[in-house]
């Protein structure tokens, strides 16, 4: 049977796209399309999927926001999965759980409105819960092992299993969920009671760094590489004067050299270049490898 008939077997057809643009569903608004684009709506059909893939060997990829990947122009082969359907957010004594689909923006907001601090460094991360888990997001000083208390996931055989915070390595921008194979289906955070305008400071604070720092006018996938031991990536590449050099449709931003922006009309293809010339020139000046922050996906 074709894999399409497989898959409609599984999920309601509606919520399968053949040859879906990829560029419609990342933040860089480029890169080929996708084989399958499917969007279950239940944890049931997550767990058929899974298992459909392993069986079949049909190539399998998650996608969350699409705000940390690069999808080559060939696009990517196989079944590309979205959570976008499991958007709940909800209180539990002083917990935030949030399904993964929901943007981690949405949950710290909720957090302020239910009076709860622990979240405010997520009020501008523009990923789903599911990614910003994957990545250990984090910003001005908080990231996500602060206050992740548990998350439900699938496993590669298809299996739900709710696990501590300590079963996924969280460290700087890296977790074990890849290595694992697991598909985080919600996140549990466990938050503190406070005052509600305190919380929005820092919330509106944190918004007004960000969007005073950022070039938020143009698509990007945030910052490109990790911060090197000893360095800020952002500083390594101002100092080598690139800012405002670019190939094709992309260049890195004038506004944060951390940033590579696609200014006009990139192709996946350009802007993995500008990270190679970034790569290469910074090593060159300074002798600093930078390691890439952001996932490249699919085939050229
Ligand atoms: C303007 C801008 C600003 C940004 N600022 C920050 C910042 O301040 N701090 C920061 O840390 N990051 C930042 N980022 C990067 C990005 O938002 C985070 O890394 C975010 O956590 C990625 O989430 P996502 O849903 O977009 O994941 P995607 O980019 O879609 O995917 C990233 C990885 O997560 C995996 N994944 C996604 N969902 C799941 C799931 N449910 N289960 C298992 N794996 C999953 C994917 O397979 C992929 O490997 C920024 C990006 C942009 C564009």
């Amino acid at each position: 049977m074709s894999i399409l008939k497989e898959l409609q077997q599984i999920i309601n057809p509606e919520h399968i796209l053949i040859d879906e643009a990829l560029k419609n569903h990342t933040y860089t608004k480029l890169g080929g399309k996708a084989d399958f684009f499917v969007t279950p709506s239940t944890v049931e059909e997550v767990q058929e999927i899974i298992r459909y893939a392993n069986k079949t060997d049909v190539p399998f990829t998650l996608l969350g926001n699409g705000s940390n990947v690069i999808v080559r122009d060939g696009g990517i082969r196989g079944i590309v999965l979205s959570l976008k359907k499991f958007l709940g957010i909800r209180r539990e004594g002083n917990k935030v759980i949030a399904e993964s689909g929901a943007r981690i923006i949405d949950a710290s907001r909720f957090a302020l409105n239910e009076h709860l601090t622990g979240l405010e460094f997520a009020c501008g991360i523009p990923g789903t819960v599911g990614g910003a888990l994957y990545m250990n997001a984090g910003a001005y000083g908080g990231e996500v092992k602060d206050c992740l208390e548990s998350a439900l996931v699938v496993d590669s055989f298809g299996e739900v299993h709710r696990l501590p915070a300590d079963s996924f390595d969280l460290e700087y921008r890296t977790s074990n969920i890849a290595e694992k194979g697991y598909i985080v289906l919600e996140a549990s955070f466990s938050l503190e009671v406070s005052d509600y305008n305190e919380i929005k400071a820092v919330m509106d604070d944190l918004t007004y760094k960000r969007e005073s720092k950022q070039p938020l006018e143009y698509p990007s996938c945030g910052s490109v590489f990790k911060r090197p031991p000893g360095y800020f990536a952002g500083k390594l590449i101002q100092d080598s004067e690139l800012q405002g050099k670019g190939i094709g449709g992309a260049e890195v931003s004038t506004k944060h050299a951390g940033f590579i922006v696609n200014k006009n009309n990139a192709t996946a293809s350009d802007y993995i270049s500008v990270i190679e010339m970034v790569q290469r020139e910074v090593k060159t000046k300074f002798g600093v490898e930078l390691e890439r922050e952001v996932r490249i996906l699919g085939e050229d």
